[in-house]
């Protein structure tokens, strides 16, 4: 199984690294993909994934909560970044209207400016979207036929909202928000109704601990994939097996991992 979007740089894992990645390894996890969301961030989870080669892999981007940080050097460097072979995706990058911490138009040109960026390096886009859909897909939709893929990373939006997504043929990125037993309602019935081929797990770690897990830990790490993995299957009415064999198929397939 794979783990398409650990924050590895998050300074809850400061130190603690290389511990992380042997319970991850310990639990299962065939492979992360370590997420970049601003300018040092990418860089430094391009470095990070360069530790683990085969195991380790990174996403070069700009989040909209740090689109506001942006300048006309941060896309020469995400194109630098990119080029690593290690580097398997533009993203994270996307709106987020729910926390607004760029301004809104700032977010929307951020957002265009990297998928331009993927569409002119052929490379695939690992997408975030709060409370921003009718923008995200506007703005999103004209790209799409120059992307060889996208992923939509932690879906928590409405139905309709999932039809659309899946209409343009996004993938759907699943943490461990469906183990929430407050918010997950939707997603755990949604969840039955992505295809297989269009589904991926993630942990979001260190954030989104799945909070059915007893003692609840005081945060998340990819040792919890399986955990995320079983609750999806139950929710899909498949066997475990059978979800991490198409989820596993569908990420190597998108972000073209040597695997
Ligand atoms: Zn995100």
């Amino acid at each position: 199984m794979i783990d398409i979007g650990l924050n590895l740089t998050s300074s809850q894992f400061a130190g603690e690294q290389d511990a992380i990645i042997s319970r991850a390894l310990a639990a299962g996890v065939e492979a992360v993909i370590l997420t970049g969301t601003d300018i040092a961030g990418s860089r430094e989870s391009a470095e990070l994934a360069a530790r683990w080669p085969g195991f380790a892999y990174a996403t070069a981007g700009v989040h909209p909560h740090d689109a506001k940080e942006v300048d006309a050097a941060s896309l020469a460097v995400l194109r630098e970044l990119a080029a690593l072979p290690q580097v398997v995706a533009i993203g994270e990058c996307g709106l987020d209207y729910n926390r607004d911490f760029s301004p809104r138009p700032v977010q929307d040109a951020v957002f265009d400016a990297q998928l331009a960026l993927a569409a002119e390096l052929g490379m695939p886009v690992f997408l975030h979207c709060r409370d921003a859909h009718a923008r995200f897909i506007e703005i999103l939709r004209p790209w799409l036929p120059r992307l060889p893929g996208a992923v939509l990373h932690c879906f928590t939006g409405s139905d309709a909202e999932l039809d659309e997504c899946l209409a343009l043929g996004l993938h759907i990125g699943i943490t461990g928000w469906i183990c929430d037993e407050r918010r997950g309602d939707d997603l755990r019935r949604q969840v039955a109704r992505i295809p297989a081929g269009r589904l991926m797990i993630e942990t979001d770690a260190p954030y989104l601990v799945p909070r059915d897990i007893r003692p609840r830990p005081k945060r998340n790490e990819p040792a919890f994939l399986p955990h995320i993995a079983h609750a999806v299957a139950a929710c899909r009415g498949e066997t475990p097996d059978t979800l991490l064999a198409h989820s596993r198929a569908t990420t190597v397939a998108l972000f073209q991992l040597p695997l």
